[in-house]
Parts: C-alpha cells; structure tokens; sequence
C-alpha cells in the first residue's frame, strides 16, 4: 500500500513525487511514455516557475540543462512594441526554456533520487474503488500484464484526456470551447537572448511567440483561430509560414534561419477546470485545469498544483487523505479564474480594445508599468493586481509607480 500513487510523470507528476518522497511518504508515479522523451507542448518557464524550482533547491540543476537564461521579452502587440523585462518573481528575473525530453526526465530523476517509485511504460486504465472510495489503480505493462498498485490516495496528472479525471467522474467546473490551434517548429541561425510575442488582431488573427532553447536552436509557435482550420488544415505548413509572413516585426528576423522540418501542433486547445478532488482522488495539472498555451503557464501551474497538494497533505494526519485532496482543490480554485479568464480572452486572437491599446502606447515610455504587466505572466503579479482600474488609471496618467 503506498500513500500516493500518482499517474502521469511530467511536470505535474514528476514534480509531486519529488515533493512527497522528499517528505517521507511511500510514492510510486506511472507513465505509458517511456523517458526521457518529448511530448506535443512547448517548454517556456516563466519566472515563477524558475522561482518554484530554485525553492525546491533545483535551480542549477534546470540551468544545468543548456537552455539560455532569458531575461527580458518583447510584445508586439497589432504594431505596438513593448520591450522590456518582467518583474522579478522572489528574485528571479530569468526565464528558461528547456527542451521537454530533457526538463521531463529530469525531474523525474530528482523524484526517483527522492525515493519515489518510477514505473514507467505503463498505461492506467482502470481504478480499484469499493463502495466509498478509489483505493488504487489498475495498469497494463508495454507486454499487456494486469497490474495494481493500492493507495490512500491516487492523483491524475495525466494531461487534459486524464484516464482518473474520466474514471472518477469528475465534473466540469467551467468548460469554454478551443479557441485557436497551435503548431510549433524549431528554427537555428536565430539569436533573440529572449522571447518575442506577435499578436495581430482583427483582420488578421494570428499569434506567434518564439523563445530560445536547447542547442541554438529557437521555438517558434504559431497560433490561428480554430474557425480558419478546416480551411488551412490541407496546408498546415504553408499556413505556418503565411502566419510568420503576417508578423513582419519577427519574419524580418527569420531571415538567413533555417527551420527543422518537422512541425508538431495541436487543432483543439480546449479551456477548463474539473473538479480536481473526491473520495480517494486528485488531478493536478492539466488534468485538472487547461488552457490554451497563448499564455504559456501550463507547466508552471502543474509545478504549482504538485506543491499546493504536497503541502495539504503534509498538513494531514490520519489514514484518509480526502480532507487534504479537498483543501488543495479549494486553494487552486481560489487563485486560477483570473488567469483562465485572462487566457480565454488572449487565445481568441482579436484585436485589443482601443483602451488595451492606448495602455500598452502608454506603458512604452513607462518601464515600471510595463514590467507589472509583464509580471502579469512571469507570475509577479495577478490580473487583478494589474488590471486594477487604479491601476489602469495611474497608468494612462502616467503615474504607476502611484500603486502598490
Ligand atoms: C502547442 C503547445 C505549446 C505549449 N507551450 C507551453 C509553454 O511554452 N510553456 C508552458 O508552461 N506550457 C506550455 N504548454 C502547456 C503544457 O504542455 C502543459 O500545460 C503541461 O505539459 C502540463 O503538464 P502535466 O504534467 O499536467 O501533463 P502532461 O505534460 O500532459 O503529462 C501527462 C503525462 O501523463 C501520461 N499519461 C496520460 N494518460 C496516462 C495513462 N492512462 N496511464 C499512464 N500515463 C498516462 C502521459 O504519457 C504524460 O506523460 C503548451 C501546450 C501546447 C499544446
């Protein structure tokens, strides 16, 4: 019998089972992948993510990994360019951006160091339950064996599709549609030292976003509505390269760049939060909340969700760990709509209000007010925070430095 099992062994598994172990309890982590391998996503962490694993002390080992320290970003926000640098999260003014094959295992190596248990080929499909509660989880090895593993507690950290999230009926809390598809290429001969966000709106409706990673190679992801898909989708390639030919602030750059050929993507990129406890469960993640990746945060928020329910069970004693499952649902939740909110709004690729607009000419001569807003998703500060309207308001007068 462990304390937890945990199923999926990514950003959100990887890094409970490091938390747990750490603290003294049983823990075994299944994955159908076999690692190290990648997995359809990019890999930006922001600042709050770096300042997450520097508080888990595993600073240089991310650094370590080769990927460029990024400090500052660009927006270019429909012909408004913005440039600068987020407000620090705990100190933390670098971004990374590892590649996933090599981020992946390495957490999942701090978590088997920690002494969890690591099975990896491994697909979970099905649960052990009686009457009361889920007790365990049932899997099949690569070679088709039934195995068991029994827990006081199991968690989905299985992505958006998560096999508990299904098995243990969790219901949708707030479900919004895909709204734009996503494809992703890597490009060499490109020398950015941080990363270029492009929004085009009305007319237009595209996103890009490129960051420098591993080997001098950088990501460069594409966005478009999910509506233009079935029109595009018999040319993806060439809707790729039509969309960087849109952005001429980042195409201009491409020049002399060579691109891998592979391109990798996702049509549906839904938005989400499920119920993320219940009698004997939990989802971390993506299986409990998605969004679509205009903002980046997916893998910071698993990193945030593993310590949350790592930190509510420390606090439970006794045999049945549903009160810490609960307390952790009721932590995330308070703190995920403004940020879910904000991303919906940003994944519909229109343009900017004029007021959004007039903030973002604003914000150009004020360097204060723009790294509070890049804060926004480095993790310094929340939506709210900024989009205050005292906020707003001291901005467009030109005084931010006015608000706390
Ligand atoms: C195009 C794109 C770009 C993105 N870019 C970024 C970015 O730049 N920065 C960022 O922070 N986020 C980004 N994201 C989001 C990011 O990929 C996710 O938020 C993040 O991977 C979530 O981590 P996770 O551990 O919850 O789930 P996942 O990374 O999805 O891992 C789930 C694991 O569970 C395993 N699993 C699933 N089902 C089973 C089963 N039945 N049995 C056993 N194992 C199972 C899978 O094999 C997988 O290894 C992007 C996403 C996309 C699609």
């Amino acid at each position: 019998m462990y304390d937890v099992v945990i199923v999926g062994a990514r950003c959100a598994g990887a890094a409970l089972a490091l938390l747990l172990a750490r603290r003294g309890m049983t823990v075994a982590v299944l994955d159908r992948d076999e690692f190290p391998s990648d997995t359809l996503s990019g890999h930006y962490l922001h600042q709050c993510a770096v300042a997450r694993l520097a508080g888990w002390g595993l600073r240089d080992g991310l650094a370590a990994l080769g990927a460029p320290a990024l400090q500052g970003m660009l927006l270019d926000l429909d012909g408004v360019v913005l440039e600068g640098e987020p407000l620090a999260v705990d100190g933390e003014r670098f971004a990374f951006c590892p590649r996933r094959h090599l981020f992946d295992s390495w957490l999942l190596e701090q978590a088997r160091a920690a002494g969890a248990h690591v099975h990896t080929g491994v697909r979970v499909d099905g649960l052990l339950c009686d009457a009361e509660r889920v007790r365990g989880v049932v899997g099949r090895s690569r070679t088709g064996e039934r195995l068991e593993w029994n827990a006081r507690l199991v968690v989905g950290a299985d992505g958006m599709q998560s096999t508990v999230a299904r098995l243990a009926g969790a219901r949708m809390l707030e479900e919004r549609p895909s709204y734009a598809c996503n494809y992703y290429s890597y490009w060499d001969g490109l020398e950015l030292g941080r990363a270029e966000l492009y929004v085009r709106g009305d007319g237009v409706r595209r996103f890009a976003v490129a960051a420098p990673t591993n080997d001098g190679a950088t990501i460069i992801n594409v966005a478009w509505p999910q509506e233009e898909h079935e029109r595009l989708r018999g040319d993806i390639e060439g809707a790729y390269l039509a969309t960087l030919r849109a952005l001429p602030g980042l195409w201009e750059k491409l020049d002399g760049a060579t691109r891998e050929p592979r391109l990798q993507g996702l049509v549906k990129n839904p938005n989400f939060i499920r119920q993320s406890a219940g009698p004997g469960w939990a989802l971390i993640g993506d299986a409990g909340c998605h969004k679509d990746p205009v903002t980046a945060q997916g893998m910071a928020d698993a990193l945030r969700d593993a310590e949350m329910l790592a930190d509510a069970i420390s606090l439970t004693s006794g045999a049945n760990l549903d009160t810490a499952a609960s307390t952790y649902e009721a932590a995330r939740n308070r703190t995920i709509a403004p940020m879910f909110d904000y991303t919906c709004t940003l994944a519909q690729l229109t343009s900017p209000p004029p007021e959004m607009r007039a903030l973002a000419q604003a914000m150009q001569s004020q360097p204060r007010a723009l790294a509070r807003f890049f804060g926004v998703m480095a993790g310094s500060v929340t939506v709210p925070e900024f989009f205050d309207p005292a906020n707003l308001g001291a901005i467009m007068q030109g005084a931010p430095e006015c608000v706390p």
